[in-house]
């Protein structure tokens, strides 16, 4: 099937190289030109395991092709995917402004049946707001009175539940595929879409569709923010979160999985995901008191790390501080929202020296952090430090030579923001260690 997929950021690049590498010939769209050219060369603006490799071989098979031209690159296609950003206003609304230009220069080029796929996330109602956008712009040979027009559309939503990091292993082997389709045209296209992956397809109507992708992410960070509660009485009566979400997970009501206490979430999905939630419910007449409380929590978290660094270090100011990982999570170069930024940036404010080291996000991290001197690896970033703040869980820090680190270091110390590290092992080889809810070296 030919199949256009606008906007080629983490989400957008990764579903066309995928839906080409099944069998469908796409053109990914994106109105940065530069991000094309760069692709059109066979290069990645952005960090994903194997996703370089994969679109230069769907490349050298003119299996996928890249645009900056939403007319051109939509002409052939028969399912249109968006992808484009959908930020947070400064009120946690999100903001539709791409997804409403996309629709709409989508529409005023449509000549044929299109297939438009909400694959952003998007609050319930965008699916009919993006229809009305259509009906509008139309070229006015095709629209009739009444708001129809001389040919048929179809508005879907077709949420994305990748992560970031093992995204290509995320859309090929999907828990589920959860369509949200308003005739049987538009689901018969899905199945096809779908029918090499073979996965558990969940259709419904659009506005459910919609829902069940923040409603997901909401439950997720509701589990983060509530085991990174339990760290905190973990931390009061000195028991041992690791433990306590060992034992909780074995249950399979509950489940291990999301119950990592740390330093909260992070990221482009979870914060603006869940401010969305808060303000549409809020918007439909009810307070999801919940919601609002997971989110107090997860900056909760942060600003207790930092205590606990200021409490240990005693004094902050001069000190010259070490910090393993800034990107969110591991495997990514995103540092949207990351929890680094914030701790980060309150411990320069204090006058910390910091000296940091990512695998992969030191590019995008030096933009954001510019007082940060950014070294080439984890040994680099020790060497006179003060303390050292583990903030991602890439998994060379887990193997780090730490008798290195001890000689290295001018105090020996550690904040695992991630509790990544066995710290009674740390401790063997002479460090202060203090975890998330660890109840070690009071
Ligand atoms: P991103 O910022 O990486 O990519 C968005 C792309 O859209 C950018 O390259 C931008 O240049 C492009 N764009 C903006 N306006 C455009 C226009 N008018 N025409 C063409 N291209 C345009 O964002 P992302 O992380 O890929 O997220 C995209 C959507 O997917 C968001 O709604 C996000 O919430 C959702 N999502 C993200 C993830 C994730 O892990 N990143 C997972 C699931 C869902």
């Amino acid at each position: 099937m030919e199949i256009a997929v606008v906007g080629s950021g983490y989400v957008g690049l990764v579903t066309g190289a995928c839906l080409a590498q099944i069998g469908h010939k796409v053109t990914c769209i994106d109105i940065n030109v530069e991000k094309i050219n760069k692709l059109k060369k066979g290069l990645t603006p952005i960090y994903e395991p194997g996703l370089e490799l994969m679109l230069k071989d769907l490349i050298k098979k003119k299996r996928i092709s890249f645009s900056s031209s939403i007319k051109s690159g939509t002409k052939d296609a028969v399912a249109i995917f968006i992808a484009v950003g959908t930020p947070s206003k400064s009120n946690g609304e999100a903001d539709l402004t791409y997804v409403e230009n996309v629709a709409r220069e989508i529409a005023e080029n449509m000549h044929s049946y299109k297939l438009l796929v909400e694959k952003s996330t998007v609050p319930a109602e965008t699916g009919y707001r993006i229809r009305r956008t259509v009906q509008m712009n139309l070229p006015k040979k095709y629209r009739k009175a009444g708001g129809s027009s001389s040919f048929n559309f179809d508005v879907a939503s077709n949420p994305e539940f990748l992560r970031e990091g093992s995204a290509i292993e995320d859309f090929m082997h999907p828990d589920r595929v959860v369509v949200g389709v308003e005739s049987k045209k538009a689901e018969e296209i899905f199945r096809e879409i779908y029918k090499p992956l073979k996965p558990r397809m969940i259709f419904t109507d659009l506005k459910s569709a919609e829902l069940i992708k923040h409603a997901s992410n909401s439950f997720l960070a509701t589990k983060i923010s509530f085991i990174n509660s339990i760290a905190q009485v973990c931390d009061r009566v000195g028991a041992d979160v690791l433990k306590v979400a060992e034992g909780m997970g074995y249950d399979k009501r509950i489940g291990r999985a999301f119950l990592d206490a740390g330093i909260g979430y992070g990221g482009s999905c979870f914060p603006k995901d869940v401010d969305a939630f808060v303000h549409l419910s809020h918007k439909s007449g009810y307070d999801f008191i919940l919601l609002e409380a997971v989110r107090k929590v997860n900056e909760v978290q942060r600003r207790a790390f930092v205590r606990m660094i200021e409490d240990k270090l005693w004094i902050v100011k001069n000190k010259t501080i070490a910090v393993w990982g800034l990107s969110f999570k591991p495997n990514t170069d995103d540092m949207r929202s990351a929890a680094a930024l914030d701790i980060i940036q309150t411990l320069q404010k204090e006058g910390a020296n910091i000296k940091a080291f990512d695998p992969q996000a030191m590019v995008n991290a030096q933009e954001l952090l510019p007082g940060v001197t950014m070294v080439k690896d984890m040994y680099c970033a020790v060497k006179g430090a003060h303390c050292l703040l583990a903030l991602t869980e890439w998994a060379e820090f887990k193997t780090a030579d730490f008798k290195k680190v001890y000689n290295l270091m001018q105090q020996p110390l550690i904040f695992d923001g991630r509790n990544m590290f066995a710290g009674h092992n740390l401790e063997k080889f002479g460090f202060e260690y203090y975890g998330i809810g660890r109840g070690l070296s009071k």
